[in-house]
């Protein structure tokens, strides 16, 4: 799991995986047609398919700046750091048993989100495993993808008043709107959502939420959302220097 550290300040470092990380995080025009790709690409994780198959191997959700499990596989060294840092409690060690994934830093959307302008582990990290982000390219990096069961919201089940994950969402990528019936209910656009799994940690419905969060086996820059400007477009641009 070990590796040499990687250089702090690249995006993306050095070591195993880096030619697939360097491929997740290229020039934005490209990324924002490979962000459409990820979106095929998930195709296969709709909230029938996952539930049916009783949620199966869905990447997990990592902590921004892993950029894939292979990387952080190879640089983290389970200091937990980023688990200490964490304002809203979002990390935390992998308990799944899974020998592989022993304490890795995981985040869990059940004990908190990964908070919008917030950057704290990818600074704090002091192995590279989680590479440095400001926060304007937080925004827009794409960690997963969320998943919406609107059969199991209770505005759709119960007519029940509710919508905090569209509070809580960032982006807008889940927002209330009328829905088949013509009531308003929560919609989700995923072309828009950065996985950062607040609408899951909202989602009041017990045991099963209705809107949860998948992982992706890269994380991705996402396509410009309504929250980024047309300048902060440019800016984001120009900082990324590949
Ligand atoms: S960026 Fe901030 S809120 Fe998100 S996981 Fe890291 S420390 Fe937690
Ligand atoms: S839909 Fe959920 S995971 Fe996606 S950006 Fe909104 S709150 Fe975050
Ligand atoms: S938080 Fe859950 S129950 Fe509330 S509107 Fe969103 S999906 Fe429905």
């Amino acid at each position: 799991m070990d590796g040499a550290a990687p250089a702090r300040a690249a995006i993306p470092p050095g070591g195993t995986g880096a030619a697939q990380d360097r491929r997740t995080l290229v020039r934005r025009d490209f990324l924002r047609k490979a962000g459409l790709g990820a979106l095929a690409g998930c195709a296969f994780a709709t909230p029938e398919g996952l539930r049916a198959r009783g949620l199966p191997a869905a990447p997990p959700l990592l902590p921004p700046g892993a950029l894939s499990l292979a990387r952080l596989h190879a640089h983290c060294t389970l200091c937990h750091t980023c688990v200490r840092v964490c304002p809203n409690g979002a990390i935390v060690p992998d308990r799944s048993g899974r020998p592989q994934m022993i304490g890795k830093p995981l985040l869990d959307p059940r004990e908190g989100f990964c908070q919008y302008d917030c950057v704290e582990c990818t600074l704090a990290c002091p192995a590279g495993a989680l590479t440095d982000l400001s926060v304007l390219q937080k925004h827009f990096l794409r960690l997963g993808v969320a998943h919406l069961e609107r059969l199991e919201c209770i505005v759709v089940r119960n007519g029940t008043s509710c919508g905090a994950c569209a509070e809580l969402c960032p982006t807008g990528a889940v927002y209330m709107g009328p829905g088949p019936s013509g009531a308003d209910e929560p919609l989700l656009d995923r072309s828009l959502c950065i996985g950062c799994g607040a609408c899951q940690y909202a989602c009041p419905v017990k045991p099963s939420v209705a809107i949860w969060v998948t992982g992706l086996a890269y994380q991705q820059l996402s396509a410009a959302h309504p929250r980024v400007s047309h300048a902060e477009d440019e800016e984001m641009a120009e900082d990324f220097p590949f």
